[in-house]
Formats: C-alpha cells, structure tokens, sequence
C-alpha cells in the first residue's frame, strides 16, 4: 500500500525549503498579489480518500486549467462537430502566440491554448442561453460543490490588460471562426479563466476524467471516448511547449495555468492537484512540475 499521506508531506518539505520559485505571472495585473510562498498539493484517489499538505484548501485562479472543462461541457453541446473548427496537435508554441493561426488560416492548433480555447468559449456562447451562469453551474456539478465561483477582480483585471488575447479572437473573426461578438466571447472566456479554486476542489473536479467520465456521486458527465480524447489533448498540449518535458518528467495527462496551479491524473487510480504560483520561464509552475515529478517517481505509478 503505498503511503500517499507521508509522501506528499516530504514533497512539502522540499518545497518549503526551496529559494528558487520562479516569477508569478504579472501580465494580469490582480494575479501578481498573490504570496510566491504559497505550496499546496492535494491527491483524491478513486475511492475517494484524500491527502493533502501545504496551502491544500487555499482558492486560487486556475486559469488556463479551465479550458479542459469548457471543453468538455463544448463537447457535450455539440460533439464531434468540435473537431471542425479546433484541431489537435501540440503547437509547440508558447499558450498565446498567434503566429499558427495565421499559418493555418484560423483554425487552432488545440482547445488548450488560447485561441482554441477562445473558439471553445464561442461555441459555449452560441449553445447556452446564460453562458456564464451555466458553465458555473456544470463546474459545480461536476465538483458538487457550489461555493466555487469566478474571481471577479481577476476576470476584469485580464479584461483592460488582455490585448494579445483580443488580437487572437480578432483573428479567428478574421478567418470565419469566430460566430459571436469578440467582446462578448471574451468576457465569457476571461471570466472562465477566473475561476477560483484550491487543489483540494480541483482534484473533486477532475475526478471525472480519471472515473471514465463520471463524477464522485457516479453521474455521467462524459462518454469513455470522450474522456480517452480530452486526457489525449492534456498529455500532449497540456503544458505550452512543455508538454513533452512534463510527459517526459511525469508522465501523467494534465493541465497547467498561469496561476500556478497544475492538475494531473491517472485513470482509475488518483487525481492530484499542486499550486505554486512562481512559473517557470515556460510558463509552468515551477515547484508542481517538480513536486509532481517526485510523486510519480516515488510511487512508481505514471501512464507509462
Ligand atoms: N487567461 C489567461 C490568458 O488567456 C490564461 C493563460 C494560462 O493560464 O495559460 O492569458
């Protein structure tokens, strides 16, 4: 049996101790408040017992992590038809570069980095009738747990500062592949990324996706395919042009956002959530990299 409790407690440990952080995002203004000191890690395995250490239950924008929910609630609104306006390779590329979509005539490379998942976000605004509220409200569900909510300060923060990401969504109006509004599909898309969360809620969210698609009270949020293609699209794309590096070091699916946080998984086992808000030059945090590194090491449990 292998002791989860002792082994994130020593990850803390190391953490704790660590004077290299890296820098915390400062191009959204309201997410350079937060203490570079910050270190939480939480592990939810599939019985649903879980284990903690550090800053566990402290709330913090996941960011670009979101981008695997809308994702998924895209996919349950139209299914494959996703696929038409969204591709699936890893870029290569830093999460905002705009660059590809000239070269393939606005059609992103993957839901994870920004521009897909601006397309994403278009596609949520044209199928819901309150786009911002029923997107929450899936969150919870899934979760089951409504006291998450958006960070409203951080949304409108990105909103005056997000000028590469209304050039992106400009773009993607330019090519055809842009139905709505660039403002209004913005405003869903910052608000979306604003999501405030801890670990602990972040692995209750992602447990799905290592339960086959259904979530810890067993309702179906997601086929078995469909759960097979998104951990697809986290182990490949999930971490900016470090996706290889993280698969390489890991070896697990997840995702990454620029407010520290990372999740990861492995189906049918465990779901496990770090936040570190200083990032690598990648863009990455840098002590979750590192903190998910030695628990797959230590437990010898990875994909691979
Ligand atoms: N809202 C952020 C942006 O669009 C998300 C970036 C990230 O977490 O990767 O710049």
């Amino acid at each position: 049996m292998i002791n989860f409790q002792s082994i994130l407690a020593s990850i803390n440990e190391a953490a704790s101790t660590e004077n290299d952080r890296g820098k915390i995002a400062d191009y959204i203004p309201e997410l350079a408040k937060v203490n570079v000191n910050n270190f939480g890690i939480h592990l939810q395995d599939i019985h649903q017992n879980s284990f903690s250490a550090g800053n566990a239950d402290e709330r913090f924008s996941i960011q670009s992590i979101s981008k695997v929910l809308s994702l998924s609630m895209a996919l349950g609104q139209i299914g494959e038809k996703v696929w038409k306006r969204v591709d699936v390779e890893p870029s290569g590329d830093p999460f905002n570069h705009l660059s590809l979509l000239e070269l393939e005539n606005g059609i992103p490379r993957n839901p994870l980095i920004n521009p897909g998942a601006i397309v994403i976000a278009d596609i949520l605004v044209s199928q819901l009738e309150y786009p911002k509220k029923d997107f929450l409200t899936f969150v919870r569900n899934i979760a089951n747990d409504d006291t998450i909510d958006y960070d409203i300060d951080v949304a409108e923060s990105e909103k005056r500062t997000g000028f590469r990401n209304f050039a992106a969504a400009n773009l993607l109006k330019s090519y055809g592949n842009l139905d709505n509004e660039v403002e209004v599909v913005l405003d869903f898309y910052f608000h979306q990324c604003s999501l405030a969360m801890s670990c602990a809620q972040l692995t209750s969210t992602f447990f799905m996706f290592m339960n086959n698609g259904k979530c810890r009270r067993e309702n179906i949020f997601l086929t078995i395919s469909q759960v097979k293609r998104i951990n697809a699209i986290m182990l490949t794309c999930g971490f900016y042009d470090e996706a290889g590096e993280f698969a390489f070091e890991v070896g697990l699916p997840g995702k990454s956002g620029v407010g520290g946080g990372i999740v990861a998984l492995l189906p049918n086992k465990f779901c496990v959530a770090t936040w570190s808000p200083g990032l690598n030059p990648k863009g990455n945090s840098k002590l979750g990299m590192l903190a998910l590194e030695k628990l797959t090491t230590e437990t010898e449990l990875s994909i691979f």
